[in-house]
């Protein structure tokens, strides 16, 4: 018998997820974020159920190539563009879009012998300063793009990097306003936050990525509660031990935890290198057999204890959903001081994972 952690996938929950954020955004193409193996969830197990997108978007030329080997026809976006002056015949071959972020992308276009325009997001730094040009450049490389005969459709993208808090996009928005005053081409530059909360973002394209999973971004359940919005993620176990502690007795590496009076702990089997954060600390909410309980101690590599308390009929064999359906991922990257995003993209190749279609 496998141990008994697995991960399963709601497929109707994907399909749904993307039709509700259809509904936030009417008049909007949608890039569906599938990077980081699609927020872990697996590229080639979920990208049929979102085939109703307009596009996929990435950054792994690996994942590029094995959508369009899986059958996808549809545009792809490489959201840090070419790493390479190699990797446009790739961009060429499978027929991607791609993001430039710098002058020297526009070099090696411009040097490049290729057989079809390649499509390009013009990539602004509107004030996250991770990648893009200034807006005060911005007109001036539009303008040497759409001069290369490399070059196919243009679209004015950048990212917000506080859409999910009170600070919003005002301040990113002008800058882009700036940036773009004289261009009349498309635009792309709402991530699932804007897309959720901030209509005048919208615009052409929109990008979302962890609501499509049925996440928050802003790392709380009850922003999107309401939504309708469904976790696609249960990740499950059981309970393989039961320990019947007594006052003064400590569970776990480094005896972190000492039980205060005779107390049922249960182990379950999910640990770190499942993909479960090591840094969860006592009080992580954790579900057992109908009960939202807690982790107790400290997490190891393979398993992870909990308190039986509020659960005394439970016993080896137990179910025990570490996220998903009956808890949100959000509620137990909140205890850990993370976000869903980080959660969900780490779980383990070593988790067998299966697709439902409820
Ligand atoms: C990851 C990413 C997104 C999606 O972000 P979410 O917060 O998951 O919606 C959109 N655009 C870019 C450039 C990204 O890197």
């Amino acid at each position: 018998m496998p141990r008994p952690i697995s991960a399963t996938l709601s497929l109707s929950a994907l399909t749904q997820n993307l039709n509700i954020i259809r509904g936030f955004a009417p008049d909007s193409k949608v890039w569906t974020v599938v990077k980081a193996n699609g927020y872990g969830h697996g590229i080639s197990r979920i990208w049929r159920s979102l085939s109703s997108t307009d596009g996929f978007a990435l950054l792994d030329f690996n994942e590029a190539i094995l959508l369009r080997e899986a059958g996808w026809q549809g545009p792809i976006l490489l959201l840090e563009g070419f790493f390479t002056a190699e990797d446009l015949d790739i961009v060429g071959k499978y027929h991607l879009t791609t993001a430039v972020h710098s002058d020297w992308q526009i070099k090696t276009l411009a040097e490049a012998q290729i057989s079809q325009p390649v499509d390009v997001y013009l990539k602004v730094n509107s004030g996250m300063n991770r990648l893009g040009f200034p807006p005060a450049r911005t007109g001036a490389v539009w303008q040497q793009l759409r001069e290369l005969k490399q070059v196919g459709e243009l679209t004015l993208m950048s990212h917000f990097a506080t859409a999910d808090s009170v600070e919003g996009v005002d301040a990113q928005m002008a800058a882009i306003n700036l940036a773009g005053q004289h261009i009349s081409g498309p635009r792309c530059l709402a991530n699932s936050a804007a897309t959720l909360w901030h209509p005048q973002t919208h615009h052409d394209w929109i990008r979302p990525g962890i609501i499509i999973y049925g996440a928050s971004p802003s790392g709380e359940w009850k922003d999107i509660a309401h939504t309708g919005l469904q976790p696609v993620m249960t990740l499950k176990s059981e309970l393989i031990a039961v320990q019947e502690l007594k006052a003064g007795d400590r569970v776990g590496y480094g005896g972190r935890y000492h039980a205060s009076g005779p107390q049922r702990v249960g182990v379950v089997a999910c640990g770190y290198a499942d993909g479960y954060p090591r840094h969860a600390p006592t009080g992580t909410p954790v579900w057992v057999d109908g009960v939202r309980t807690t982790t107790v101690g400290t997490v190891s590599m393979d398993m992870l204890a909990v308190d039986l308390t509020l659960c005394p009929q439970a016993k080896i064999g137990s179910p025990v959903e570490l996220w998903g359906n009956y808890l949100p991922v959000d509620d137990v990257a909140t205890a850990c001081g993370t976000l869903g995003y980080e959660l969900l993209s780490a779980l383990s190749p070593r988790v067998p994972v299966s697709v439902t279609d409820e």
